[in-house]
């Protein structure tokens, strides 16, 4: 059995006891075993951090940055190994794993430019003789608690972000798959990083708690579900800490009448049952505008469903793979059992889908159900699996109010050709994220990622310059330099530049 150890500095952690399964899905084997971490490991963690940090924050730009010039080239090298590591872990087939893999390098590209993000601003001649400069200056300690669906994409956001402004950064991974932010790391160091600027600590919630409560940390971002990020942002804004804490989701994509449909059922195959579900941005509702629109969905969407092709994830014609634990497996087959009590038409059914030659993974075939209505369950409540929900609209005004009133707010797309209706569906949605045939609006590097209403709380984004404001905190100052003659101004009165 491989052990998973914790990464931080000072040889081995003192076991607590307590460790977690990380399983094989495809095989329904356990493969390792990973130690879950305690307020004293974390402890040790945050004193190397300490040290190391006040050095890092005053190396130069240029020379920060050539850090992660050499990080991208060691992560471009060791791909095929850390996406063969991911799949086997998450589920999510290989190719996908590189996705997973690549949209988290291209922060640390990002992050590369950071001489750039980081110049500050200055007034020359705020008033006579005066002027005023602004730096961000890195919070300290920054920590990030990541979810098991983006291994690497969501600790790249996090530590490459935090990292570039000058913080040290603890990780704390899903235990579910914890073997890729460990290599995340080690590849860190071996581009130069300073050790202990990047640890590792596995655990649940104890850890969790010890992050937030560290009067160290000063600053903790947060992805996951919605019920433990609202609990995050609570406790760690109590505990005076900056807190982002994004949640679920529950995407739409709307489809209007004009849409061209083929390349709509297309997008929605790969969005909604791409990674088995398991992605924050999945669109796992669909909203045909008008009766014909959805008959004429529906019609297609069935033999495509059909063929999708569920497997093993390193099986290269694979579409997706299985499901992350055999709990979340059974889960979702609840979910289906619901949404058929609560009326829903059980159009594809996925439940009892069972690989030849591999019957003890976790997959899930995929499903689609038909007339769902906004008073039930399955569909306030996200599923996280290869379900796909068929909502009908009556016409446009009842398209944009779904996902406007729906409790999440993170993605939504809309498939049209109809560029007005796209420009007021974008202006009027009350979502974060917008897809204009688009079915995964997930923002590039350079721009930012944040959903809206309980699928985020705190207010500002991840990476892009909304991240780097979210990891430091500016200092203001203004400067005079007296001739000795003074200005004949009253000191006791408060200074204007009138
Ligand atoms: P999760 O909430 O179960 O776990 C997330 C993290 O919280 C993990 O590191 C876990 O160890 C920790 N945790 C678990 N239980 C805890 C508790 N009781 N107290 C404190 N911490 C706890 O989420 P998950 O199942 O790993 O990931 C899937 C969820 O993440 C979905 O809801 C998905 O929509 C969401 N997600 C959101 C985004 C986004 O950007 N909005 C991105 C990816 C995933």
């Amino acid at each position: 059995m491989r052990n998973i150890d914790h990464f931080i500095v000072g040889g081995p952690a003192s076991p607590t006891g307590r460790t977690h399964k990380v399983w094989n899905p495809s095989t329904g084997e356990v493969q390792a075993e990973v130690p879950l971490g305690d307020a004293a490991l974390l402890d040790r963690a945050v004193a190397k951090a300490k040290e190391v940090q006040p050095g890092w924050a005053v190396t130069n730009p240029q020379k920060r940055a050539r850090v992660f010039f050499k990080y991208k080239e060691l992560i471009e090298a060791n791909m095929q190994e850390l996406a063969e590591l991911l799949s086997s872990e998450h589920g999510k087939v290989v190719d996908d794993a590189k996705g997973d893999v690549q949209r988290g390098l291209e922060v640390i590209e990002y992050c590369a430019g950071l001489p750039q993000f980081s110049k500050g601003e200055y007034t020359q001649g705020a008033g006579t003789g005066i002027d005023v400069y602004s730096m961000r200056q890195p919070l300290g300690i920054g920590a990030g608690i990541t979810p098991f669906n983006f291994p690497a994409m969501i600790p790249m956001w996090m530590f490459g972000m935090a990292i570039a402004a000058g913080n040290a950064f603890i990780l704390k991974p899903s235990e579910r798959d914890p073997s890729v932010p460990v290599r995340l790391a080690e590849l860190f160091v071996e581009a130069g990083a300073p050790e202990g600027l990047l640890q590792v600590v596995h655990g649940d919630k104890e850890m969790v708690d010890a992050i937030l409560d560290h009067e160290d940390i000063a600053g903790v971002s947060f992805v996951g579900s919605s019920d433990i990020a609202h609990y995050v942002y609570k406790r760690g804004v109590a505990a005076g800490k900056r807190v982002q804490a994004m949640g679920g989701a529950k995407n739409h994509g709307i489809v209007m009448p004009d849409a061209d449909l083929d390349q709509v059922v297309n997008d929605l195959a790969g969005a909604a049952f791409g990674s088995a579900g398991e992605r924050c941005m999945a669109l796992p509702v669909v909203v045909p505008v008008g009766e014909d629109t959805a008959e004429r969905l529906r019609e297609k969407l069935i033999p495509a469903i059909n063929a999708l092709r569920v497997g093993v994830s390193n099986d290269p014609d694979a579409h997706y793979g299985p499901v992350v634990t055999p709990e979340h497996k059974a889960r979702i087959e609840q979910w289906i059992d619901t949404a058929e009590k609560e009326g829903a038409e059980v159009v594809v059914d996925g439940r009892g889908f069972s690989l030849q030659g591999h019957e003890e993974g976790f997959f899930v075939g995929p499903t689609l159900l038909d007339r769902v209505t906004t008073d039930m369950e399955s569909y306030k409540e996200e599923i996280f699996g290869p379900v796909l929900q068929i909502v009908r609209a009556k016409d446009f005004e009842h398209a944009v109010k779904l996902p406007s009133d729906h409790q999440y707010g993170n993605g939504v797309a809309i498939f049209t050709r109809n560029g007005h209706a796209a420009r007021e569906f974008a202006q009027r949605v009350n979502v974060g994220m917008v897809g204009i045939n688009v079915p995964i609006p997930v923002p590039v590097s350079y721009h930012t990622f944040g959903g809206w209403k309980r699928s985020a709380f705190g207010d500002t984004n991840q990476y892009g310059t909304e991240g780097f404001k979210f990891w430091t905190k500016v200092k203001t100052v203004t400067q005079r330099w007296p001739d000795g003659g003074g200005d004949g101004s009253n000191a006791f009165v408060i200074p204007t530049m009138g």
